[in-house]
C-alpha cells in the first residue's frame, strides 16, 4: 500500500485514487527562458519516481507537465504576481530575439535533458500561450462568482473572499498581515495580498492577447489551474512541484480552482525540498546553477546524477557536491558490475540465493513515501550478498535476480543499467567479447570481424555502439 506525505495535511496518507486504477498527476513545469538546472531536475525526478511507482503498482497514470512560456514575472516568487518583469521578455530583450523563439528553444532543451536522465514523457506538456482562452474562461467564472474584480483592465483574485486561503502554506491573510508588507503593491488592488489573474499590457509588451478586460497577459498562477482543469478535470489526485511553489503559486492555484469549480482541487500535494549547491541556494536568476550538460561534460553519466537524487529522500534538503556525485557513480558501477558478474557463468557448484527479504525491503521502502535511500540500500545489500555468494558458488536463480534488478533499478528507480534482456551470457561468449574489444582497441578490424562471425556461429550478433559492444541473442 503506497503512502504519500501530503503537504496539505502535513501527514503521510494512504494513497487512494479518485477513480480505481487511474491516477491524474500534475507537475509544475519549467519556465522556458533558460536551460533547466539540476535543482529543477530534482523536482521533476520526484514526479517521475511517483509516476514510475504508481505504474509499477498497476495504476494507469495520466500526467501533465506544463510549459510556462508567458506571464511568470521576476518577482513572482516573493510577491503576488503583479510586479517585476516578464522572465521570457527579459531574456528575449537581452538576446535580441523573439520571445517565442527563446521559449521553443529552451523547451526543446528541457525535454532533451529529461530524456537523457530517463524521465518518462508526460502524457501532455501543454504550453501556457496555447491555453489563454481556458484561462480567460476561468477568470470570467471567478468574476461572475464574485471572487475576482477588474480595475483599469487588470483583474485580481480577492483573497479575503476565500476562507481557506493559507491552508497549504500557513500564510493566511491574518498571518501575512502580521508578517510582512509588500514594498510596492499594485495600485489597483483592494488588498495588497490579492493576486493578479490578468494584467493590462504596457504598449511595448510583445506577448499579449485580447480579453474582455484589456489587451494583456495572464498571471502566472492561473495557467496551472486552467490547464489542470482542461486536461484532468476539476479535481485531481496528485499535484507536484518544488517547495518554493507552495507559496504563493500553489496557494493561489487552490484559491482559483476551488472558487471557480466549487470542488476540491487536489487530493495529494507533493513537494520536493530544494537542492543546494555547496550549501547555497541555487536559482536561474542568480546564475549559480549546473545543468545536466555541465555534469556530463565532466565525464559523469546522467544515471550518476539520477543515482545521486535517489540517495536522498525528496523531502530532505539535498546538498550537491562532486564528492557526493562520485559516491553516486560508485553505487551505479557496483550495481552494473554485480549484474555483469551474475550474467557470467563460473565453474562453481550452483546454489540458490533467496532474495525475498531484499524484495520486501525494496517494496516497503518505495511504498513508504518513496523512501528511495532505503530502497537503494536493499539493492546494494543484495549486491553485496550476490558478490559474496559468487566467490564460492554459482547462483542457480540468477534469472530471477536479474528480473528483480531490472524491475527495481531500471523500471522503478529509472536508473539505466545494462541488463541485456535478462539473458545469462556464457563465459565463452564473454571471453570472445573481451578479445574483440582488445582487437578493436588495436584497430585489428580483420580479427574483430572474424570474432563477430564466431559469435554469429554461436548464436549471437554484436553491434558497436558509442558505449561499447551490444550483444543480442539471434
Ligand atoms: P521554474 O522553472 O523556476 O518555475 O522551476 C520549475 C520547477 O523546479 C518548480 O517546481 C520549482 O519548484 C523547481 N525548482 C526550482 N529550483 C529548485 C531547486 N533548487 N531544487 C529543487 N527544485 C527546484
Ligand atoms: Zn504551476
Amino acid at each position: 500500500m503506497l503512502k504519500i506525505y501530503n503537504t496539505l495535511s502535513k501527514k503521510k496518507e494512504i494513497f487512494t485514487p479518485l477513480n480505481p486504477g487511474k491516477v491524474s498527476l500534475y507537475t509544475c513545469g519549467p519556465t522556458v527562458y533558460d536551460y533547466i538546472h539540476i535543482g529543477n531536475l530534482r523536482s521533476y525526478i520526484t514526479a517521475d519516481l511517483l509516476n514510475r511507482r504508481l505504474t509499477s503498482l498497476g495504476f494507469e497514470v495520466k500526467s501533465i507537465k506544463n510549459i510556462t512560456d508567458v506571464g511568470h514575472l521576476t518577482d513572482d516568487d516573493l510577491l503576488q504576481g503583479d510586479s517585476g518583469e516578464d522572465k521570457m521578455l527579459k531574456k528575449a530583450k537581452e538576446e535580441h530575439k523573439d520571445p517565442y523563439e527563446i521559449a521553443r528553444f529552451f523547451e526543446k532543451a528541457a525535454k532533451e535533458d529529461e530524456k537523457k536522465i530517463n524521465i518518462k514523457k508526460s502524457t501532455f506538456t501543454p504550453r501556457a500561450t496555447e491555453h489563454i482562452q481556458s484561462m480567460i474562461k476561468m477568470i470570467e467564472e471567478l468574476i461572475k462568482k464574485d471572487f475576482a474584480y477588474e480595475i483599469n483592465g487588470n483583474v485580481f483574485f480577492e483573497i479575503e473572499k476565500f476562507d481557506s486561503y493559507g491552508a497549504l502554506s500557513g500564510n493566511s491573510l491574518e498571518n501575512l498581515n502580521i508578517g510582512a508588507r509588500l514594498s510596492d503593491p499594485h495600485p489597483d488592488k483592494k488588498n495588497q495580498w490579492d493576486f493578479a489573474l490578468w494584467l493590462k499590457a504596457p504598449k511595448n509588451h510583445i506577448m499579449k492577447w485580447e480579453s474582455p478586460w484589456s489587451v494583456g497577459y495572464p498571471g502566472w498562477h492561473i495557467e496551472c489551474s486552467a490547464m489542470s482543469t482542461e486536461y484532468l478535470g476539476d479535481t485531481i489526485d496528485i499535484h507536484t512541484g518544488g517547495e518554493d511553489n507552495i507559496f504563493p503559486h500553489h496557494e493561489a492555484e487552490i484559491a482559483q480552482s476551488t472558487c471557480a469549480s466549487g470542488k476540491k482541487f487536489v487530493n495529494y500535494w507533493v513537494h520536493t525540498r530544494f537542492l543546494l549547491v555547496d550549501g547555497k541556494k541555487m536559482s536561474k536568476s542568480k546564475g549559480n546553477f549546473y545543468t545536466l550538460s555541465d555534469i556530463t561534460q565532466k565525464g559523469y553519466l546522467p544515471s550518476d546524477l539520477r543515482m545521486l537524487y535517489i540517495m536522498s529522500h525528496y523531502r530532505s534538503q539535498m546538498n550537491f557536491t562532486f564528492t557526493s556525485l562520485n559516491q553516486a557513480k560508485k553505487n551505479r558501477e557496483t550495481i552494473q558490475k554485480t549484474i555483469n558478474r551474475l550474467k557470467t557463468k563460473n565453474k562453481f557448484k550452483p546454489k540458490n540465493l533467496c532474495i525475498n527479504k531484499f524484495k520486501d525491503d525494496f517494496e516497503d521502502a518505495m511504498n513508504d513515501d518513496l523512501n528511495t535511500p532505503k530502497a537503494l540500500s536493499s539493492i546494494l545489500n543484495l549486491a553485496t550478498e550476490i558478490n559474496k555468494t559468487l566467490d564460492t558458488s554459482s547462483i542457480s536463480n540468477s534469472k530471477e535476480i536479474l528480473a528483480f534488478l531490472n524491475n527495481s533499478v531500471q523500471n522503478v528507480l529509472g536508473i539505466k543499467i545494462d541488463i541485456n534482456d535478462n539473458q545469462t551470457i556464457p563465459a565463452e561468449i564473454n571471453e570472445i567479447l573481451t578479445q574483440r574489444a582488445v582487437a578493436r582497441t588495436n584497430k585489428d578490424f580483420k580479427l574483430s570481424d572474424e570474432l563477430r562471425d564466431k559469435l554469429k556461429n554461436l548464436g549471437y550478433s554484436v553491434e558497436d555502439t558509442p558505449t561499447g559492444q551490444k550483444l543480442t541473442q539471434i
